[in-house]
């Protein structure tokens, strides 16, 4: 059965290619990997191979929402624990981040450009939001290269660009401090929070408290870096590692490879999601960020500093470095005490096992990051009614 499943995914992962390139008359391939017949069969497959508990996270946020939306974690078998992780970029972006970008926000020489969804994001006090309620000069991007544009359209003002997340963006706003280099801006800078995946995985798989035994790795991140950077996980932890894809049919047939690695005491590195990722990723983004960024220690809100786990602009970029330019090094922050979103995404507990989860903590009045992102597993929980509605 599972040959038969997986050359069935392989010829739509085929097919959902030859789809893309032949334009929007074809795109009714996409639909297959929410076909509920493949997803039911998927999980028969795993019911019958399963023979004890097994803890599985999946990494990405988006990944999350799948789970959530399609109620793939009601699907599998009760062995199964899926756990949620840390890459839900907006969720690990540390709140003196925030609390830095709201304070150039208010200053009145400085625009400040970001994506839409770091504006709801809680910072100490505040958030980017009510910044620009209060008259501060925030905008919003759908690509960094935006910010660029801006500052060359403003001589007069100080443009800085929000620049967060993991390896999936960090190409993009590399090229970004590239071009703005290349133009010889003198008016832009960044305030960079770039998170790395496999630094966090060791640094879960290194915890005491580790409960997970297989990991969902994002396959968004290796369409960029590939999954080379797995193996020494693999070996060091023996731990198997399925890169996987978004839709349903990409979660189900990940945990089933996950599951039959484990049942057979295997650990590996599989990449399930061949549609996207290559073994060694796109290398012309790999290079963009190589000569902008070098790795640093990175904080994670709520988590703490995780050894080698970031991005910083390299010496020959310092210039466009924000807390260079406004000598913003000495802000400091605690998250709020009643927000668990560190255990929430080490996946050490559940987000409705947090008391402040749909009460005091919504999406219209978040406590913490993971109930405004889109990519957040609160919000994911809350959207998807995983939660009892008050009468
Ligand atoms: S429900 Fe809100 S307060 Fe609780 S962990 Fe999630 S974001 Fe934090």
């Amino acid at each position: 059965m599972i040959s038969a499943i997986r050359f069935f995914t392989q010829f739509l992962s085929s097919a959902a290619t030859i789809s893309l390139q032949l334009g929007k008359s074809a795109m009714k391939y996409i639909d297959e990997y929410r076909d509920e017949r493949i997803a039911k069969a998927l999980a028969r497959e795993i019911a019958e191979c399963i023979t004890r508990p097994w803890v599985l996270m999946e990494i990405c946020g988006g990944q999350t929402h799948t789970i959530m939306r399609y109620g793939l974690d009601e699907l599998l078998p009760s062995q199964i624990e899926l756990v949620h992780g840390p890459g839900c970029p907006v969720c690990v972006t540390p709140l003196e981040t925030i609390d830095k970008a709201i304070a150039l926000a208010l200053r009145p020489d400085v625009t400040l450009v970001s994506y839409g969804d770091m504006l709801r994001v809680p910072g100490s006090n505040s958030d980017l939001f009510r910044a620009k309620a209060q008259g501060a000069d925030v905008r919003l991007a759908y690509s960094p290269l935006e910010a660029v544009k801006i500052a060359r359209a403003n001589p007069d003002r100080k443009i800085v660009f929000l620049a967060i997340g993991f390896e999936t963006t960090a190409p993009a706003n590399a090229m970004t401090a590239w071009q703005a280099k290349r133009e010889g801006l003198t008016n832009f800078s960044m305030l960079v929070s770039h998170v790395l995946v496999p630094p966090a995985i060791r640094a879960l798989l290194a915890s005491r408290e580790n409960r997970v035994q297989g990991f969902i790795a994002p396959g968004h991140v290796c369409t960029v870096m590939g999954y080379q950077e797995y193996e020494s996980l693999v070996r060091e932890f023996a731990v198997p590692i399925v890169v996987g894809g978004f839709e349903p049919v990409d979660i189900l047939e990940a945990v089933l490879m996950l599951v039959k690695q484990l049942e057979c005491g295997k650990a590996q590195v599989e990449n399930q999601y061949v549609r996207s990722v290559t073994y060694p990723g796109n290398q012309p983004a790999q290079e963009i960020m190589k000569k902008v960024f070098e790795i640093a220690d990175q904080k994670w809100r709520g988590i703490g500093v995780i050894p080698r786990s970031g991005l910083r602009l390299r010496a020959e970029y310092a210039t466009y470095d924000a807390n260079k330019n406004f000598d913003l090094e000495l802000i400091s922050a605690d998250e709020p005490a009643e927000c668990i979103s560190a255990q929430v995404l080490q996946g050490l507990r559940k987000p409705t096992d947090c008391p402040a989860f749909a009460i005091r903590c919504t999406p219209e009045n978040p406590l913490g990051a993971p109930m405004v992102s889109a990519e957040g597993a609160c919000a994911a929980y809350y959207h998807y009614r995983r939660h009892a509605v008050a009468s």
